[in-house]
């Protein structure tokens, strides 16, 4: 089959190349894959800026279909459609895997970056991973589930509650799930800021009906909370910008959900001014069993304004998707594996 693959180490091109789809093992299932997205994550990858284990094909956000089950496997699962929690690999016997987190087991080596992954036809995961879909959910909004799901996981660490003034500050695509995620949720009023170097996106959130701010946000929330301050502001820049934005635009007391990542190894932030918010900044990685549990319903309840979220491109075109991303000219590039190919695949 046909995968999108980091070669090594050092080597920042990705390729598509021939690689053998292995047999299924204890547990496991082959999923024929629908739709892939393209994660930030995915780039830091490429760059070295996260943990890998190359050779390795790309992709650990996923929907498809359960084609063939290997040994020990609920029969049931023949011919579902399924969403698909990356952490295998995590060893159920570590202190973080018996507290009910095998998302941040240091055993965990994940599809997509510890094995390979879903930017291909198939891919081989373990069947304790699999999350079975209801009807409502189309595959197109399906694949949002592993973004969605580490948005539920953030949004319950930090405690988010009917009635919040809710500041998203990052549009891209976490931004807009967790913005839908709170809407629906609840929340009093939604706001998300974002950089006027992401015109599309604060366009199409915009067009959701959110509040997008691009300039004096701490001051603009202000305005819109009796001079108070959001009571909850989530997080999903990564930049040291959109972090101090955050922090002086919560209210004193307020909560913060912190999900993007630098891809740097520090940054400045304002402490002292966090400080004297009386700031809870709940750090959240990755996605827990219960936040995998919340983004399906929540993904159904907001499903016709998700599916506005993915722009899709033929896996052979998946440098324009890339590019397409960094340049934030869509929300979230997905890939679909299933379009016919035309470009050209390296020698193995
Ligand atoms: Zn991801
Ligand atoms: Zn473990």
């Amino acid at each position: 089959m046909i995968g999108l693959i980091k070669v090594a180490h050092g080597n920042f091109d990705l390729e598509l190349r021939d690689v053998a789809l292995r047999e299924p093992g204890e547990g496991e299932v082959v999923v024929r894959v629908r739709y892939a997205g393209i994660c930030g994550t995915d780039v830091h990858i490429a760059r070295d800026e996260f943990p890998s284990w190359p050779p390795v094909i790309l992709g650990h956000e996923f929907t498809g279909t359960v084609e063939r089950l290997g040994p020990s496997v609920d029969p049931d699962l023949a011919g579902r459609r399924i969403v698909c929690e990356p952490h295998a690999g995590a060893c159920h016997v570590c202190h973080l895997c018996r507290r009910g987190h095998p998302e941040l087991c240091a055993s965990k080596r994940s599809p997509g970056w510890g094995m390979n992954g879903a930017f291909a036809s198939h891919v081989v995961v373990p069947a304790w991973l699999l999350h079975p879909l209801p009807a409502g959910i189309p595959d197109g909004v399906a694949v949002l589930a592993e973004p969605m799901a580490v948005v539920m996981t953030a949004l319950r660490h930090a405690s988010l509650a009917a009635g919040d003034f809710v500041l998203v500050v990052g549009p891209g695509p976490v931004g807009a799930l967790a913005a839908l995620a709170c809407r629906a949720a609840g929340a009093s009023n939604v706001v998300v800021a974002g950089r006027t170097t992401s015109p599309a996106r604060l366009e199409l959130l915009s067009d959701m009906g959110f509040t997008t701010l691009s300039s004096d946000v701490p001051d603009a929330v202000r305005g819109m909370t009796s001079g108070r301050g959001a009571d909850l502001v989530v997080e999903c820049s990564g930049s040291a910008q959109g972090i101090a934005i955050g922090i002086e635009a919560a209210r004193r007391t307020g909560r913060m959900a912190s999900i993007g990542l630098s891809g740097q190894p520090a940054l400045e932030v304002p402490w002292d001014l966090a400080t004297s918010r009386a700031l809870d900044v709940a750090f959240s990685m990755s996605s827990s069993f219960e936040g995998w549990e919340a983004a399906i319903p929540v993904l159904a309840r907001v499903a016709a304004d998700a599916a506005r979220l993915p722009t899709i491109f033929p896996l052979a075109s998946w440098r324009d998707a890339f590019a397409a991303l960094q340049s934030r000219s869509v929300v979230k590039a997905v890939l679909d594996p299933t379009a016919p190919t035309t470009a050209s695949v390296a020698e193995s």
